[in-house]
């Protein structure tokens, strides 16, 4: 017998079905035994009557998680036992035949509720049972959802889906590198890509026009509220075009994603306004502002189908660093604005110079930001240059880019955006942890996996590597306040 998913069972009233999943519930009313039964579709009310003696029996052992497959027929309920809640809210199942899946041990916590009430960090150690709760995995398949729409939007655009390594060198997007040991070259290490933004830029340089990847970005970020190791960026790049091109690309993507997902959501202006750096600073304090213009009308209480986007543009190209030299405020490979080309080129008037570097906000949060890039291998050295490299360290970190600019790079940009604060912001969660199917704590840990954890020491030997008995406890600093290091999830 074919298993139904619970969803369908309310289309086949009086007929015999086959259905399967998790105890949810199982009360007692006088003689009749109820259990609710959820599958990852919905949930069943279904009934255990003493006359079907072998099923009524088997039902008094069952217990609450259980994984059990139930025989039985769909009928009406009674009017008076209607539950309008639920999609299968107007059937039960009057069961025939129970069969024991799997038995479960009483669960550190209630899988019924929100989640909300219980203390984080029990939820990450049981985080397979935390996702057995609805609104967890209803994020999932939301989440699920807005990835789908983008890879379908941008396929439809004529953009390919290209993967790039994981293991790489570092490339600078103001965060640490996260770096994994080489045993076949002993003493070297890969790093974690803080983001593709090399590759993509050589994707463009090879002629593929027009790039996505859905990419993990992994970047050793010090303990920040919502912040994650690794996160999972929309990641675009596209040739012969100009600031105007992308971001008209980017807006319609994301008005396109909310009007076919989220109908019930209002975007508040459209064309997304835009702001530039300054302008936000002044007016705002601060460059990711949150435009909801009923904030200061119902303080505290934020209209949670109020979408404000908009774009953030005109900022400083470079910033002083903690020891006074130049370094670049999001991405060192963007270009100028043209109007400041030839400031660069002449490396003059360096704090004026301001970037193509284009954000993108939505209700307060920063989720993406992208440029146009520097496309010949002189601009690019010269950024460099300002901040202070020597020629020699410029060719051992960067020469494979300039190298690969001197043979024929076509004008491009692009964008990186934080699918987990889309997807967060959309479903009016309060961080991005509740849309991530297995997130780390503020300092790194899995603690489901119990990862980062010790090696055997068979494993170092091979890596060449000896740990310092003397392991010193890392002490964070509060980094000084910036204008901003890189684009999204990097420091600020
Ligand atoms: N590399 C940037 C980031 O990761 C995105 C970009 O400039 O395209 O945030």
């Amino acid at each position: 017998m074919q298993r139904f998913l619970i969803s369908e069972t309310a289309k086949h009233v009086g007929e015999k079905v086959k259905v399967a999943g998790w105890v949810s519930a199982r009360r007692v009313h006088g003689k009749i035994i109820f259990i609710d039964l959820r599958d990852r579709s919905g949930f069943l009310q279904c009934v255990f009557v003493p006359s079907n003696k072998v099923a009524y029996d088997a039902s008094q052992e069952v217990r609450t998680e259980w994984v059990v497959e139930l025989v039985g027929q769909i009928v009406k309920r009674p009017e008076n036992m209607v539950n309008n809640k639920i999609e299968t809210g107007k059937v039960e199942m009057s069961v025939e035949e129970l069969h024991i899946l799997s038995k479960a041990e009483t669960l550190p916590f209630a899988v019924d509720t929100d989640g909300m009430e219980i203390n984080e960090e029990i939820r990450m150690k049981y985080r397979y049972l935390d996702l057995r709760r609805d609104r967890l995995r209803n994020n999932l398949i939301v989440r699920h959802k807005v990835v789908k729409f983008i890879r379908d939007f941008l396929s439809a655009e004529d953009f390919i889906e290209i993967e790039t390594p994981m293991l790489t060198k570092s490339t600078p997007e103001g965060s640490r590198d996260f770096v994994v040991p080489s045993r076949l070259q002993p003493g070297k290490f890969y790093a974690l890509p803080q983001s593709p933004q090399q590759y993509k830029q050589l994707l463009m340089i090879a002629g593929l026009e027009k790039y996505f990847q859905l990419a993990k970005c992994l970047r050793d970020e010090d303990l920040r509220g919502d912040r994650q190791a690794e996160h999972t960026q929309i990641d675009i790049e596209m040739s012969f075009i100009e600031m105007e091109d992308f971001i008209e690309l980017y807006e319609r993507l994301l008005i396109s994603l909310v009007q076919t997902l989220f109908p019930e959501k209002k975007i508040q202006q459209i064309p997304f306004p835009r702001l530039n750096y300054k302008e936000a600073m002044e007016k705002y304090g601060n460059d990711k502002p949150d435009l909801r213009k009923d904030l200061s009308m119902q303080a505290g209480k934020k209209d949670p189908n109020i979408l404000a986007f908009c774009w953030v543009v005109d900022f400083p190209f470079f910033e002083k660093d903690d020891d006074g030299k130049w370094t670049f405020t999001h991405n060192p490979f963007s270009a100028p604005k043209p109007e400041f080309m030839q400031d660069l080129m002449d490396k003059k008037n360096i704090s004026n110079i301001l970037t193509s570097q284009y954000d993108i906000i939505l209700n307060g949060w920063e989720i993406g930001g992208g440029s146009i890039r520097n496309n010949t291998p002189e601009s690019i050295e010269k950024v460099f240059e300002i901040m202070g490299y020597e020629k020699e360290e410029i060719k051992e970190k960067f020469g494979h880019m300039m190298e690969a600019y001197s043979f024929g790079a076509p004008p491009h940009g692009g964008i990186g955006s934080g699918i987990d604060r889309i997807v967060a912001l959309l479903l009016n969660e309060p961080n991005i942890r509740e849309v991530i199917a297995f997130p780390k704590t503020g300092d790194g840990r899995d603690l489901m996996m119990q990862a980062p954890s010790e090696i055997y020491p068979k494993q170092l030997k091979e890596l060449h590597i000896k740990i310092d008995d003397k392991k010193e406890k890392v002490v964070v600093k509060k980094p000084k306040k910036k204008i901003k290091k890189n684009n999204t999830y990097g420091k600020k």
